[in-house]
């Protein structure tokens, strides 16, 4: 689904953010990427998401090189911690916006690369024929047939009977749901999350996270999600990637690094320190 070459970027004269960064993503995989503040994380994001180029190496979406690709013809979905609701809109109309994301713009292609417009921020690609959630693609769809998809996906995420309710009446969970209901509405053939749960406590987050992986598995969703938190990263990740200073300390099941951490860095960072 996903590769990385080599994958080098910065911010200015030397700086490396990533430093030849490899790394593979399988379809219907979940990867978790930890790492400290700064070394990196959400730079990888957005370098697949399109949204900053790499001063070398390739990024591969289905053996694709992504290499001058705009951020809403790659078919990836992101979706950033401080999830960026649109507050003048309801629920219903936020999610909407997710929906209208995979029928605006160009190509209507069948092969999982159809175009969407508008932000990169909740950029995605409808998905011709999938139907993961049930809701299936269709360009000037009625008022009535665009409430119908809205709801299956609030049901989607537990919101159900949300549509139209006012965003800022939500709680922050409720708002982080809204916010992947939008990420999830173009089914998007790969699933960026930047601290999906960043925002919340930790009694919520334990709950959301687990909703999250079953959600995962049942839409077969390929997911590249950023988070700090360890267990986190553990319940819901097929695999793990320790970031450090820009490059991959340690990529695996999450028990081969629990179990077998490469370096003491990873050590240290998995908590392994005293
Ligand atoms: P955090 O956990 O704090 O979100 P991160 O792992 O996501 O950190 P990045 O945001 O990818 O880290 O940043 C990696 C490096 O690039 C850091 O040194 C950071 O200061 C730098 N950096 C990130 N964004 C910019 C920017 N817009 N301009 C300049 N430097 C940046
Ligand atoms: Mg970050």
């Amino acid at each position: 689904m996903l590769r990385l070459d080599g994958v080098t970027a910065g911010f200015g004269a030397g700086h490396r953010a990533l430093d030849g960064v490899d790394l593979e993503v399988a379809d219907h995989e979940t990867v978790c990427v930890l790492g400290p503040s700064g070394s990196g994380k959400s730079t990888l994001l957005r370098v697949v998401a399109g949204l900053h180029e790499p001063d070398s190496g390739r990024v591969l979406l289905s053996g694709r090189d992504q290499s001058g690709v705009p951020p809403h013809r790659r078919g990836v979905g992101l979706m950033f911690q401080d999830h960026q609701l649109f507050p003048q809109r309801d629920v219903g109309g936020n999610v909407a916006f997710g929906l209208r994301m995979r029928g605006t713009g160009g190509s209507d292609s069948t092969d999982g690369t159809g175009s969407t417009g508008g932000a990169a921020r909740t950029s995605g690609t409808g998905r011709t024929g999938r139907s993961g959630t049930g809701v299936r693609r269709g360009r000037g769809a009625g008022r009535r047939e665009v409430d119908a998809r809205v709801d299956e996906l609030l049901d989607l995420v537990g919101l159900p009977g949300a549509r139209g309710r006012a965003v800022n009446s939500l709680s922050g969970g409720e708002q982080q749901r809204v916010a992947l209901a939008r990420a999830l509405a173009p089914q998007p053939r790969l699933l960026m999350l930047d601290e999906p749960l960043g925002q919340l406590d930790r009694g919520l987050r334990e709950r959301l996270v687990v909703e999250l992986r079953a959600l995962f598995r049942r839409l077969r969703t390929t997911v590249l999600a950023v988070t700090h938190d360890q267990a986190e990263a553990f319940v819901l990740a097929d695999r793990v990637v320790v970031m450090k200073e820009g490059r991959i300390a340690q990529a695996g099941t999450p028990l081969e690094v629990w179990l077998r951490p490469a370096s003491e860095f990873v050590a240290r960072f998995l908590g392994f320190d005293n």
